[in-house]
């Protein structure tokens, strides 16, 4: 069974097709990593699944259905950085959208313990770093417990250590049957994590299956820029 499948998606702008016929097939409890340089269509996949923007053809299907938006209730996400107030401590900010979606107060500290926020709970997000504002932005996406995340470049500004406490993370949260969509530009970064991969370039699915198909014989990155290189993509 799919969480997610994505059929022959097109979004235009004007003539700019920034999505030119993307399919994508995201099993139930996978951690699936959707891959591309700067500009290929990722962000806005992960809009159009969230209903923030109407495609110009195609289809979405979530958990087996076709697509409609009261199956957003399942669906989780992280889309850029999380809006957090500076001066409101972790558990205040869980507080408030445990109220504001109906979830039960006694599972926020079950999220807390998922994303290792439970000792600075009471701390200010203006001494958070990075690593753990993110973490309290995957907490916030988590808190009604959804069938499937999307995380859009969550590797963005964290150091090393923050991205292997992230790729523990979500490796937990599929072990736990969540599946994870999760986009990057950075191949290295979230590969390990990924149980399948597609590779988007220019707004078309050039390559969808597991890492090995990537490297053939060789080093997945070079395996990488010869999907791009053949694609007629520029490497940057
Ligand atoms: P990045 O890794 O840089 O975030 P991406 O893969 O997420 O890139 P998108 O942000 O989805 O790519 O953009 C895909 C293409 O669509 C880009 O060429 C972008 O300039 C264009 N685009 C995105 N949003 C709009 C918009 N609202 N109007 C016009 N063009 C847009």
């Amino acid at each position: 069974m799919y969480a997610l499948e994505v059929s022959q998606l097109h979004k235009h702008y004007g003539k700019h097709r920034a999505l030119d016929g993307v399919d994508l097939s995201v099993g139930a409890g996978e951690v699936y990593g959707l891959l591309g340089p700067n500009g290929a269509g990722k962000s806005t996949i992960m809009k159009t699944i969230l209903g923030l923007q109407r495609p110009t053809s195609g289809s979405i299907r979530l958990f087996g259905q076709e697509y409609d938006r009261s199956q957003l209730v399942d669906v989780g996400a992280l889309i850029e950085t999380p809006g957090l107030w500076p001066k409101l401590d972790a558990l205040t900010h869980l507080r408030i959208h445990a109220k504001l979606r109906g979830v039960p107060e006694a599972w926020i500290d079950e999220t807390l313990a998922v994303v290792q926020l439970t000792e600075v709970r009471n701390r200010k997000i203006q001494a958070f770093s990075l690593g753990m504002r993110w973490r309290l932005g995957i907490a916030i996406a988590l808190l009604a417990r959804p069938k499937l995340i999307l995380l859009d470049e969550p590797t963005n500004g964290l150091d090393p250590v923050g991205i292997r406490e992230m790729r523990g993370i979500i490796r937990s949260l599929a072990d736990n049957g969540t599946t994870v969509f999760i986009s990057s530009h950075q191949l290295t970064e979230i590969a390990q994590v990924c149980d399948r991969v597609a590779v988007l370039v220019a707004g078309k699915t050039r390559y969808e299956g597991d890492l090995d198909g990537i490297a053939g014989d060789g080093d997945l990155e070079e395996g990488f820029f010869r999907i791009l290189e053949s694609s007629g993509s520029q490497i940057r």
